[in-house]
């Protein structure tokens, strides 16, 4: 089956058109397609929000098939955050369904004339129509209307409050198979854009479409889906999630040799209550109240995602994951892991990165706005966001926003964007990969936790890594997969019968973060922008082995990409 339809929806026409994806984007999907597409269709200097921004909508290249978490979607647009390109995806139950309707992908223009819209997609086609009954209303209220009971054929992507208000921190929820909207495409305020465009709401039911994707070598792709899925469930690191999800990684970075449990806004690298928040707790907590592993998407056999319950066994929240409970929780000095739970819950439910916040918050601390530690004050702040008013706005718009309203020189931004929890004083190459990769601040551009490499060898692993990470982003593979180039290579080449190899992988990511930096130097980016905040250089966290700061000089950060 071709997986080639564009759909292009003019929110300022109201009217939705369609056409076939050009030839040279055939075996292009997800992050490299929309990565291309912003940058063929966008002026790059436009503001993010003005109705000449585009949000851009993709599985990936092996979307609807049966390659365990292949099911993730894209949103690429220019971000409000960063002013650059982003690219934020997602797991849940959308990328399978798109792809099984043949879309390659959604292109939404305009700004809405006539108030809220919602945007239906089936096997009859695709409608725009008032949502004035949506508008307000924050994502797991509105998951259960728009999926309801509906979990085997359909799956919405919705903004919540902050979305509506336009917050650079605003995230856009996609639902997971249990029909909850805890999977978010959040980096770079995706969900502002789109509530720029006047739009609550998409929903996606795949009824009628044929279940699984193959091509012309379908016995061969499933024959290498079953090889690939018992690599998968042989690999320690899938134990490892599977039991403990990502948050198993907290007793090891809080160790003192490690530092990169963000605490008091960065200012260290271990916490003291970080037993409290470690999946090992979560773990016997789940034991004692019936929660669970789940998989964010069908098709998923890892199974990562916590399922966290309160102490009479109600749901909380699930995909409580690492970087959310490190920056809600060890950064803002809060916990145990209830109080984290309810403040990523609320999170979900207002749509908002929980790194973006998770670090606005621990601004607003070191501010004073609240103290350290204060969970019902962040709960209140987070409810001031939901409610839109002056300071909620200002917690909304970022890190960034937070520290310029209160005069805070320490801000842990790179290109604007919040930094996540992997420390890159003790973890060099991690921070090689926030000052390089064109997308700011983010750890899944590109994870290289190696220690005590040379720099050279760093930044010749974050460059890899991130050509890695762009091929995983583009087939649209969760990056738990630890799929390789090779791995990638022999899915492309049995689902579109073509000769791939894993070179021939990596030139199509090498071409797709070209794409985004060319984006990025047409909207004004230089070599100065591709640079971690002076304080990560100036203060250093003690190691047992000697003080640490990030000192990779920038000669190296230009040789990334040149
Ligand atoms: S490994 Fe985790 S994040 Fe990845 S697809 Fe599965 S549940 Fe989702």
């Amino acid at each position: 089956m071709e997986i080639d339809r564009i759909l292009r929806v003019d929110m300022s026409t109201n009217t939705i058109t369609e056409e076939r994806a050009p030839k040279r984007h055939a075996l292009l999907g997800g992050r490299a397609l929309t990565a291309t597409m912003l940058l063929e269709e966008t002026d790059a200097r436009i503001h993010p929000l003005s109705p000449e921004a585009k949000l851009f909508i993709a599985p990936g290249l092996l979307g609807g098939t049966a390659i365990t978490t292949s099911g993730r979607t894209s949103f690429g647009f220019k971000s409000p955050l960063t002013g650059g390109t982003k690219e934020a995806n997602v797991g849940g139950q959308l990328g399978h369904r798109l792809a099984r309707l043949g879309i390659k992908a959604i292109v939404i223009s305009g700004t809405s004339a006539n108030g809220w819209q919602r945007l239906d997609i089936d096997a009859e086609g695709a409608r725009l129509s008032s949502a004035a009954s949506l508008a307000g209303r924050s994502n797991y209220d509105l998951h259960r209307e728009l999926v309801g009971e509906a979990l085997m054929s359909r799956a919405a992507a919705t903004i919540g409050p902050a979305g509506e208000h336009r917050m650079a921190s605003a995230s856009i929820a996609v639902t997971d198979p249990e029909g909850r909207p805890t999977r978010h495409a959040a980096r770079g305020g995706p969900g502002a854009v789109m509530g720029a465009k006047g739009l609550k709401a998409i929903v996606v039911d795949d009824t009628g479409a044929p279940r699984v994707i193959a091509g012309d070598r379908k016995d061969e792709l499933r024959q290498e889906v079953v090889k690939f899925s018992k690599v998968v469930l042989e690999d320690p690191r899938t134990h490892n999630l599977n039991r403990y999800g990502t948050a198993g990684v907290i007793k090891f970075v809080n160790r003192e040799n490690v530092q990169s449990m963000p605490t008091r806004n960065h200012r260290l690298g271990t916490w003291a209550g970080a037993d409290g928040i470690s999946g090992q707790q979560i773990e016997a907590l789940g034991k004692e109240r019936g929660g669970k592993m789940l998989p964010c998407m069908a098709g998923c056999i890892i199974k990562c995602a916590i399922l966290f319950n309160d102490e009479h066994g109600q749901h909380v929240t699930s995909a409580l994951e690492f970087e959310s409970i490190a920056l809600l929780g060890s950064n803002c000095e809060i916990g145990p892991a209830d109080a984290v739970a309810e403040l990523d819950r609320l999170c979900d439910d207002i749509g908002l990165d929980t790194i973006e916040v998770g670090n606005a918050v621990g601004v607003a601390m070191e501010a004073g706005v609240i103290p350290w530690g204060d969970f019902e004050g962040a709960k209140r702040l987070l409810e001031e966001v939901r409610a839109a008013t002056p300071l909620g706005r200002i917690v909304g718009g970022g890190t960034a926003h937070v520290a310029r309203t209160f005069g805070i020189d320490r801000v842990p931004v790179v290109k604007g964007q919040g930094l996540p929890a992997w420390e890159p004083r003790t973890l060099k190459g991690m921070g090689i990969t926030y000052s390089t990769s064109p997308q700011g601040a983010d750890h899944t551009a590109g994870m290289v936790t190696a220690r005590g490499a040379t720099a050279d060898t760093l930044v010749k692993q974050s460059r890899h890594a991130q050509l890695v990470m762009m091929a995983i982003d583009s087939v649209g593979v969760c990056q738990f997969s630890n799929a390789l180039p090779a791995d990638m290579a022999v899915f492309v080449r049995n689902r579109f019968d073509n000769d791939w190899d894993d070179q021939a992988v990596l030139a199509m990511a090498r071409a797709g973060i070209d794409a985004e930096r060319e984006f990025n130097r047409r909207a004004g980016f230089d070599r100065e922008d591709d640079r971690l905040p002076r304080w990560l250089l100036d203060e250093a966290l003690p190691l047992p082995d000697g003080p640490q700061a990030f000192d990779v000089s920038d000669d190296l950060l230009d040789a990334v990409w040149s």
